[in-house]
């Protein structure tokens, strides 16, 4: 469903339909999807994808793999984000259907990144659970953090940057219930997952990868998705935040196979495979590290300095594998401290090489 009097979009017609604003989101490369008129889920699967009916086993099923879908390759919306699409032909097909579908936009296909901030009435949390894993300012009182919105507030002063809920320099939306949406446009959506909880903080939530925001303009029973402000693009993730959300563990591992692989291993019979494992533990405890970043890096950087040192690896291929590791943690690549911890730390263990057989 659809409110009449909202206008999705600048220069979109002041009555646009569902089928126009899902066309209108195709049009910037976001993948949409249908969603049961008046609800923030899907409709319901054909009856050869739903598993059970009014939770009876359904005798219809036929069981399948979603990524084997025959209802998605024949262009049905079964499974719902699945079968997200930007083809206008399908689009028109699913939203003559029903008119008053309304619009899911998947995140991971678009290279979009929301943040889902909650303005749900309930008792502040306890302050470990503001912000996991982050120190909160001495004195600041829980019972002041009220809303997701306040949450990101507070993230933000702690980072120093600039409010990122105050007229939002990103394309936004404000749900039925008062929350907010903050769009962000990311290089590749498939890098970002819903891995711990997806979420930052607490009524902070994420909507990456495979999960899906209303698009604006979509009425549900509570009420409407309404853009927030003038801005109708998604700005490109802060680099911080997109740090924030690596910490909170929402950033996918790179594989670590591809640095490991360039590194040049002396050919050496007796000590190879001890070089490669304990390059690869090295990585392995930087990219894995949530807190405590920096001086993982520097003891693994020392560490691999004597591999170093004793002419087992060659400097620049360590150093480029270790910058590759921290960003797999996090750590921006080319953030002057890390690479200067690296740099001094390598420097500093192969002044100490070590020998093959002897403990380290
Ligand atoms: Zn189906
Ligand atoms: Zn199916």
């Amino acid at each position: 469903m659809l409110a009449r009097t909202e206008s999705p979009h600048p220069g979109g017609p002041g009555r646009a339909s569902p089928r126009d604003i899902a066309r209108w989101c195709a049009g910037r490369g976001w993948y949409v999807h249908p969603l049961a008129p008046g609800l923030k889920i899907p409709p319901a699967n054909c009856v050869r994808c739903r598993e059970t009916i009014d939770k009876q086993p359904n005798p219809h099923y036929i069981q399948h793999k979603v990524e084997e879908c025959r209802c998605i390759e024949a262009g049905r919306h079964c499974h719902g984000v699945r079968a997200a699409t930007t083809d206008l032909a399908l689009i028109d097909q699913w939203w003559s259907e029903n008119p008053e579908y309304g619009i899911g936009v998947a995140a991971g296909p678009s290279n979009l990144l929301i943040l889902d901030l909650d303005m749900h009435r309930s008792t502040p949390p306890e302050a470990e659970k503001i912000l996991p894993g982050l120190d909160l300012p001495d004195g600041l009182d829980p019972a002041t953090i009220s809303s997701g919105l306040a949450v990101l507030d507070l993230l933000c002063s702690l980072r120093r940057a600039p409010r990122l809920t105050e007229s939002p320099e990103t394309f936004s939306i404000r749900t039925p219930s008062g929350g907010l949406h903050l769009w962000y446009a990311v290089e590749d959506g498939s890098q970002w997952s819903m891995d711990g909880r997806g979420r930052l903080g607490w009524q902070v939530d994420v909507r990456a990868d495979r999960s899906y925001a209303v698009a604006p303009g979509t009425c549900t029973r509570d009420g409407i998705y309404v853009p927030e402000g003038p801005c109708r693009t998604p700005a490109p993730l802060p680099r911080w935040l997109a740090n924030d959300l690596a910490r909170a563990g929402l950033k996918r591992r790179t594989p670590l196979r591809r640095p490991l692989a360039r590194l040049n291993l002396p050919d050496l019979a007796a000590g190879r495979g001890y070089v490669a494992t304990a390059v690869r533990e090295e990585l392995e405890a930087v990219a894995a590290c949530r807190s405590g970043r920096n001086d993982q890096l520097n003891q693994s950087a020392f560490s691999l300095g004597q591999l170093v040192g004793a002419g087992l690896v060659d400097r620049d291929d360590v150093h480029q594998a270790l910058t590759e590791a921290a960003q797999s943690a996090g750590i921006d690549p080319h953030e002057a401290k890390a690479q200067s911890t690296i740099r001094r730390a390598l420097e500093a263990g192969s002044r100490v090489p070590r020998r093959i057989g002897a403990p380290t």
